[in-house]
């Protein structure tokens, strides 16, 4: 390395360190990889993941990307089914920052300008067991890091699960579709969605029988245009 690169880029290096509020943040949130917790180099990168898990993520092929209204952006493998696994069912919430701003990246958002973000809302008595709501968590950090342009209103509590449906795992397209059927009602006021663009935010889609549900029952309430996004895609 020549003197002159050495000298800029200790300068840059200086430059950066001497900023109190990125050193503050580091600190503070220091950017770990979300498939094996080493700690990154960059503050808020926009793939969360280290150099050896990242070529374990699979990013979606065209023909699965967007299905029926429902885009998602990785397949539900490797490390980020790892991550969002451990989001679900490991108590770690805070995984919800850097997964919820890789949807920043879905090219739905350019679709905007969204008038409402909102989550697929888990039954109260699951949300309660678990003490949060991973998908909610997931559209509060779309919402705080929304990338461009016009940012739409985070409105969580825009639907409500009307029972604690049976688990989906086992259950085929037809049956988990029928299981999902009249699942959510739309607890918002007629006035707040109707003619309105909604973009509904759900971790993991499998059927998209989920999603489709939610979609349909704010189309019910008068929403002009509802997108399912989805972090990750379960292919079958
Ligand atoms: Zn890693």
């Amino acid at each position: 390395m020549s003197q002159g690169t050495c000298s800029k880029k200790l300068a840059q290096r200086s430059r950066s360190t001497a900023d109190p509020a990125r050193v503050l943040a580091r600190l503070l949130l220091p950017a770990t990889c979300v498939g094996c917790g080493l700690l990154l180099r960059e503050a808020a990168p926009p793939l969360p993941l280290c150099t050896a898990c990242a070529p374990e993520a699979v990013p979606l092929p065209a023909a699965a990307r967007a299905q029926d209204g429902i885009g998602a952006l990785f397949a539900y493998e490797g490390p980020l089914r790892s991550a969002v696994t451990r989001l679900k069912f490991g108590g770690q919430p805070a995984l919800a920052g850097p997964l919820g701003r890789l949807l920043g990246g879905a090219p739905e958002l350019e679709r905007g300008p969204w008038d409402l973000l909102a989550p697929i809302p888990l039954h109260r008595s699951r949300a309660l067991a678990r003490g949060y709501d991973q998908a909610a968590l997931l559209a509060l950090w779309l919402h705080r890091s929304w990338p461009a342009g016009p940012r739409p209103r985070l409105a969580p509590r825009l639907l409500r699960r009307t029972r604690a449906t049976a688990p989906q795992t086992d259950l085929d397209r037809r049956a988990r579709a029928k299981n999902l059927r009249r699942a959510f009602v739309a607890r918002a006021p007629k006035e707040a969605i109707a003619g309105r663009r909604i973009l509904l935010i759900d971790d993991v889609t499998t059927t998209g029988a989920t999603l489709a549900a939610g979609r349909a029952a704010l189309y019910a309430a008068g929403a002009a245009e509802v997108v399912g996004l989805a972090l990750l895609r379960a292919l079958p």
